[in-house]
């Protein structure tokens, strides 16, 4: 199993992965939701999966690391949603051609949500519902050639964690069931609508990640992690995040702000 030094790219039995976008664990502080969502990329064989499509922002960013790999949008042939939250499902629609999974318990609880209230994306979700290629699935279901979805409610009450198990080691999808390492080590969440049933989610996380030495946790809010011997989870790569601002008086002239900690 080769894991991936820069965190992005894994080779794991006859499965290609790329993290093609690396979560970030922070939200903003005057502004709003931020929303910088893992989205990762599965080759195998002739199926190409997304887990997770981002949100309008990371459109572009989307298009471009499929064309650094020489594909479009039309080559994916499955979209593997989390949960409905903008930050991770809005971009189905770059892939309406797609065989496209989201849990049932989360799209029917997404179509219940009162407009205008939460961060599900009420009209994608409506559009969605009623999509062809559009799926349903629920605990346990085989959801692409090796990847199992478990429910693990908490975050919403439909939301997915996606293993994928090569039989060479596993890689573990939490979506926001587990957003970022804080919240897998504290068992607790930012966003929860109940916190114990949250806590027995990711305390089911632990299990998967546990199961088998070396596995790989990817957390919809941040960079993937093993356990190191210590059996501390250790980040594999390095963040990167950053803003770039005009806050000169010239177009050209602008100021990049990192998001990492001094
Ligand atoms: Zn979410």
């Amino acid at each position: 199993m080769d894991t991936g030094g820069d965190g992005k790219q894994f080779r794991i039995g006859d499965y290609e992965i790329d993290i093609i976008v690396h979560g970030f664990p922070g939200k903003s502080v005057c502004h709003g939701s931020l929303g910088f969502s893992t989205i990762a990329l599965i080759r195998h064989g002739k199926r190409i999966a997304l887990v997770d499509v981002g949100s309008f922002g990371q459109r572009n960013l989307l298009q471009e690391h499929l064309a650094e790999r020489s594909l479009s949008p039309s080559d994916v042939t499955d979209v593997l949603l989390t949960h409905s939250h903008y930050d991770h499902s809005i971009n189905w629609t770059m892939f309406g051609h797609a065989n496209i999974v989201i849990g049932k318990a989360e799209l029917d609880w997404s179509l219940e949500q009162p407009w205008g209230t939460t961060v599900v994306p009420e009209l994608y979700v409506k559009e969605l519902a009623k999509w062809p290629t559009m799926r349903t699935v629920g605990d346990g279901d085989e959801v692409f050639p090796g990847i199992t979805a478990q429910l693990a409610p908490g975050h919403t009450p439909g939301c997915l964690v996606f293993t994928l198990d090569t039989g060479d080691g596993d890689m573990i999808f939490t979506g926001d069931a587990c957003k970022n390492r804080a919240e897998l080590l504290s068992r607790a969440a930012d966003m929860t609508y109940d916190a114990a049933v949250t806590q027995a989610s990711i305390e089911a996380i632990w299990a998967l990640w546990l199961r088998r030495p070396g596995n790989i946790l990817v957390p919809g809010h941040d960079l993937p992690m093993v356990q190191a011997e210590d059996g501390a989870p250790r980040y594999l790569g390095r963040r990167e995040a950053a803003i770039r601002a005009w806050y000169g008086e010239d177009l050209n002239e602008t100021t990049v702000i990192s998001l990492l900690p001094e």
